[in-house]
Order: structure tokens, then sequence, then C-alpha cells
């Protein structure tokens, strides 16, 4: 972006550029601009996913993608969820929810399990090469809300992210293997602050855009 220079001089340059990327942002004119977020919570019904003692992965993600519609829609985003209770739903029928909606991001929400128990951490995956802005920007949302491991931002081969025509991402928030991140992630407080790093990292993103 080109500017007069008397923006460049002026000390309030870093508030006009921040005004300049809110109105481009709002006026919705590049190509990758885009106002809603499918969130999918990984697992449901019978599929509970990664499980120790009484800890379900489907539960904590639900529970995140809950607190995580609430930051986005306060943030002025639509928000479409592929589940909002404890319903099984094909991995296949996720993947059409996200591509109902043209120009819209996918962020599936998963808790991480390994017979490891020492492993520990937050990481982030995409498929497509389109997908990875977005994913380094909500693992450094989360970073930057949540004391963790960062186990990075990672190329994986997971169905929702193949079958997604819009750029998507999956999300591991925590090891529920884990003893000491279990404990954290039985909290509310961890769970929202989870879903406020992400929220911050898709805004961050979406400025970027
Ligand atoms: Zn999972």
């Amino acid at each position: 972006m080109h500017l007069p220079r008397v923006f460049l001089r002026s000390p309030l340059r870093g508030s006009v550029l921040a005004t300049l990327a809110i109105l481009f942002g709002v006026a919705g004119a590049s190509a990758g601009q885009f106002s809603r977020v499918v969130i999918d919570p990984g697992h449901g019904g019978d599929d509970r996913g990664g499980r120790t003692g009484k800890v379900y992965e489907k539960h904590l993600a639900l529970d995140t993608a809950l607190r995580l519609e609430h930051y986005l829609l306060s943030s002025g985003l639509r928000v479409t969820m592929t589940r909002k209770s404890d319903t099984f739903i094909s991995l296949s029928r996720r993947a059409a929810i996200g591509n109902r909606y043209r120009g819209s991001i996918f962020v599936s929400l998963h808790y991480n399990y390994t017979w490891k128990r020492s492993v520990s951490g937050l990481e982030t995956y995409y498929y497509g090469a389109g997908s990875r802005p977005l994913a380094e920007a909500i693992q450094a949302g989360m970073l930057r809300r949540v004391r963790a491991s960062n186990r990075g931002v990672k190329f994986g081969r997971y169905y929702v992210l193949r079958a997604s025509r819009n750029p998507a991402v999956l999300v591991e928030c925590g090891f529920v293997s884990n003893s000491r991140e279990r404990s954290r992630m039985k909290k509310g407080a961890y769970r929202d602050a989870v879903a406020r790093g992400i929220a911050e990292g898709i805004a961050n993103y979406r400025l970027s855009r």
C-alpha cells in the first residue's frame, strides 16, 4: 500500500495505518477477504476422540468451540458451527458444511492424545499451502494467550483439510494424555484463553488479507 508522505511522518502513523487496514478490510475488496468462520468441534457422540479418565476430547473441543464462537461473533464475524451439541457428524458432512460458504475459513478444533505421556504443547495443521498463513496466525495467537510448548505449524493430511475448498486448519489445543496439560484444560479459564488466542489469530490473519 502506498501512502502520501505526510502520513509516514506523522506521529499518528501507526493508528492511521491501522484505520486504513480496517477500512480496507471492511470494504472487502481483496480476494482473500472473508466474513464467516466455520468452526468444527472435533468428534462427538459415539466418537469420543482422545480420552483419559473422565476427560474426553469431544467435550473439550465443543466447549472451546462455543467460546471461540462467542469471541468471533463479538468481533463482528459470522459463524457457522458443524455441531453445537454432543452428536456424531461424519467427516464428509463437516467438510460439506464448510464448503457451503464460499470464501469462508474453516477451523477444526481438537485436543491431542499420544501414548507417550510426557508429550505436551500446541500445534496447528494445514494441508494446502494457501492455508499456511491462517495456521501460523492461529498458532501465534494461541501462544500469546497460553503458556505452553510450541509444537509449531505442520502439514497434515486430515480429511477435513483435504476436502475443504476454503482456507482450512486443524488446531490441537493441548494433550489430554499429559497429566499437567490435562489438569489445565479441565478448567474453563484455560479453554477460554485458547479460544481467545485463536480468535485474535483469526483477527490478525484477517487484517493481513
Ligand atoms: Zn481429535
